[in-house]
């Protein structure tokens, strides 16, 4: 079987490498068959709300598992789903598997999914989302919608009303990777979020001693606290850059320190254990400069 798999890993890339267009082509068609036979996962991350130490709620990161080339990255697959617009079933899907995931973590709990560009402009969205919402059997602020810079490079009319008819869904919004785009300041008031996630490339040993890191984070969390906006770290990994965002001022943490994606029973199992309490636990990831203990 070992062998098989192989095999299988070794055509898939095989096929896949022809060349650039027939690489995206393939996973394209490879994509669309994992949707059919249910090959696509959704991980759930911890996020922790500072001030009470308990976790408010989960992300939602998917994963594809393919049956010969396994774990593929969402880095990797979400653009070409964007491309092929395979993104609108692929995220009905999303959409429908969180609400699910909400119903079984019950009231307390939040999760966010990420919503791309392509999914944003399709006029459906709203009524996909209330229909996923009453189908599951749960509160509409339970669900939030994480949503990139991008989206609003152009500021567009179609653009800020799709944001209202989601907004009057009563779905929760957050701007997701935050200062890594465009960052024209003037959506924010246009635009009013509920969150803004502080993108982990400024999280990311924010603590050490020489880094500017410390003062963005610190304009952004300003700055959303004047728009009335919660704001959350991403890629929080060790106590110091803990210590750091929580003393900034930032409402809520999410990162390695507190857990990575896990499946659903695994967040099941976490929150019996810990009655919605989790132990942050220092870790460094191998992009991070390791430091000695
Ligand atoms: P994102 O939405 O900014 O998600 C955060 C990413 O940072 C996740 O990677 C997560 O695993 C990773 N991360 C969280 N904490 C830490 C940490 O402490 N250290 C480090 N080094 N990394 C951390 P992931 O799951 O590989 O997702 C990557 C990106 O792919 C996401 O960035 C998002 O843009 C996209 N993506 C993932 N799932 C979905 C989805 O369901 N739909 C769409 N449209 N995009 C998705
Ligand atoms: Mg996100
Ligand atoms: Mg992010
Ligand atoms: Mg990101």
């Amino acid at each position: 079987a070992a062998k098989d798999a192989g095999r299988g890993v070794y055509r898939f890339y095989a096929d896949a490498m022809h060349n650039q267009a027939s690489e995206r082509k393939a996973i394209e068609d490879a994509l669309r068959d994992a949707l059919a036979k249910d090959e696509l996962r959704l991980l759930y991350q911890p996020i922790v709300d500072v001030a009470t130490e308990r976790i408010s709620g989960f992300e939602a990161l998917i994963r594809w598992n393919h049956a010969t080339a396994g774990t593929i990255s969402p880095e990797k697959f979400i653009p070409i789903a964007e491309e092929s617009n395979l993104i609108v079933p692929i995220g009905e899907w999303i959409i429908r598997t969180a609400c699910a995931a909400i119903a079984t973590l019950g009231s307390g709990y939040r999760v966010a999914v990420n919503v791309s560009p392509r999914q944003f402009a399709n006029e459906a969205l709203p009524a996909t989302i209330l229909s996923a919402v009453s189908g599951a059997g749960i509160r509409p602020e339970q669900l939030e919608l994480e949503i990139t810079e991008g989206v609003f490079l152009d500021e567009s009319a179609e653009n800020l009303a799709m944001f209202r008819k989601l907004k009057r869904t009563g779905v929760r919004l957050a701007l997701d990777d935050f200062g890594t785009g465009y960052s024209a300041l003037g959506y924010l008031k246009k635009a009013p979020f509920d969150k803004i996630k502080i993108d982990q490339s400024f999280v990311l040993g924010a603590a050490d001693k020489s880094s500017m890191n410390a003062a963005i984070i610190a304009s952004i969390v300003g700055l959303a606290s004047a728009l009335d906006m919660e704001t959350t770290a991403e890629g929080v990994e060790t106590h110091d850059d803990l210590a750091l965002v929580r003393s900034l001022g930032c409402s809520h943490v999410q990162g390695y320190i507190y857990g990575q994606p896990m499946q659903l029973a695994e967040v099941v199992g976490l929150l019996r254990a810990g009655g919605g309490r989790v132990e942050a636990r220092g870790y460094r990831s191998a992009r991070a400069p390791r430091l000695t203990v």
